[in-house]
């Protein structure tokens, strides 16, 4: 049978590279939407490669461009609902949700409560609603996949055994550019350098949560839903040359690692064929070429963001929605010039400390304390000085 995919943000990073996973699965699967935000050209272009049934722009002006710019017959849907409706579409299997931040949350809930298997790379979902997300897709019999490349390795490694008999995972991470600059340097950073990733080539907002390891912090939050798992049993280790994606370590002290090279097609691949392999047109890894493989713990004086993300994960309720949502607005003022590298953390920090923490909130509610903490970050921005930042 033909697997039908919708590609939520397919013009992104991870999009991007689903439909050449799904190019190279063809005839097996096959893609019958996609959607993009604003990028016009980008998508019309998308929409001509590869035509889908269903195109959804979440930007009405930009979807207006859009029906204007096509010229092949497709069903160009518009507005942030157009998600919603095409990840609960009949004739949809699996809902790749690559959406950047908080935006994808109503369009992963509508997957999870269509009981479709839901392949996650947006994290932010889960890190501000996991609870919700995970009890709304086992009422449902949706299936929840993992993506992103630390989660799909743990999926994996899962597999060597039980989960009672899982006594921890390691998280790896490459430690970002700024893995062996000092504290000051990090903290001055201009923009250029922060979307300089060493090993990863990915979008700006997780380029700029490596760089000051928010993504690692947001990825214990996301194992903990993904996994069930304690956030004591997790730990997090640098590893620079990205290959060992994370490992799990079973209670007999056996330690089952996946590595690959640092190419979200073969994570994206998985999910999609999962349980089975397929061959694909992934690269291979040559360890022989590499030669060595290097391990350090964290610097968690220096990486802030990782220390809050530990303290976050253990207090659940809402103060990983403040975590994320505190981050997702002072990213867009950094990537703006608006405001220094070292002011990201500052202004997180600050939004934690003036929240207090509730518990089992609906997604209404959840989404109140997302939205109250992106105007909490905007008003402490407004606040300080202004200070002009070298892009
Ligand atoms: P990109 O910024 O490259 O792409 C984001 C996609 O989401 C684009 O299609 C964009 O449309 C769309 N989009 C942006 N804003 C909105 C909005 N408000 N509503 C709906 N759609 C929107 O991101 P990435 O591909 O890098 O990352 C996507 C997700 O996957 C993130 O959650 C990230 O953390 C996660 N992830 C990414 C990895 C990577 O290698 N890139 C690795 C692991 C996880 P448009 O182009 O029109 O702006
Ligand atoms: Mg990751």
């Amino acid at each position: 049978m033909r697997k039908k995919v919708a590609i939520l943000g397919s013009t992104g990073s991870i999009g991007r590279n689903a439909v050449e996973v799904i190019g190279a699965l063809s005839p097996a699967f096959e893609v019958v939407a996609i959607s993009a935000h604003s990028k016009t050209t980008q998508f019309c272009e998308q929409i001509q490669a590869v035509r889908p049934k269903y195109a959804a722009m979440t930007d009405p002006d930009a979807a207006r461009d859009c029906r204007r710019l096509n010229n092949v017959d497709v069903e160009i849907l518009a507005g942030p609902d157009s998600l919603v409706e095409i990840a609960s579409m009949d004739e949809v299997d699996i809902v790749l949700c690559a959406v950047v931040g908080a935006a994808g949350l109503p369009a992963a809930l509508a997957a999870a409560k269509a009981g479709k298997t839901l392949a996650i790379a947006n994290k932010e979902p889960l890190v501000i609603a996991g609870e919700l997300l995970t009890e709304t897709a086992r009422q449902h019999g949706a299936t929840l996949l993992p993506v992103d490349s630390e989660h799909s390795a743990v999926f994996q490694a899962m597999q060597a055994g039980n989960p009672a008999e899982v006594d921890k995972i390691i998280l790896t991470g490459s430690g970002g550019p700024f893995r062996t600059a000092d504290i000051e340097q990090m903290r001055r950073a201009t923009v250029r350098q922060a979307l300089n990733h060493p090993t990863w080539t990915m979008g700006p907002k997780i380029t700029v949560d490596s760089a000051s390891m928010m993504n690692k912090a947001l990825e214990i939050i996301e194992a903990v839903w993904l996994f069930g798992l304690s956030v004591e049993k997790i730990d997090i280790l640098i590893h620079p040359e990205s290959i060992v994606h994370s490992m799990v370590e079973f209670v007999d002290g056996s330690v089952i690692a996946q590595l690959g090279t640092p190419d979200m097609k073969l994570p994206i691949q998985y999910a999609l064929t999962y349980p089975e392999r397929v061959r694909g047109n992934c690269d291979r890894l040559r360890l022989d070429q590499l030669g060595r493989l290097t391990f350090q713990p964290p610097d968690m004086r220096k990486f802030r963001a990782l220390a809050l993300g530990f303290e976050a994960a253990r207090s659940g309720g809402s103060v990983p929605v403040v975590f994320n949502a505190a981050n997702e607005a002072a990213v867009e003022a950094f990537l703006a010039g608006r405001i220094a590298f070292g002011k990201i953390v500052d202004l997180i920090e600050h939004c934690l400390d003036t929240h207090t923490n509730q518990t089992r909130l609906s997604l209404e509610e959840l989404l109140e304390v997302d939205n109250w903490a992106r105007r909490e970050t905007t008003r402490q921005l407004a606040m300080s000085p202004r200070t002009v930042i070298q892009k």
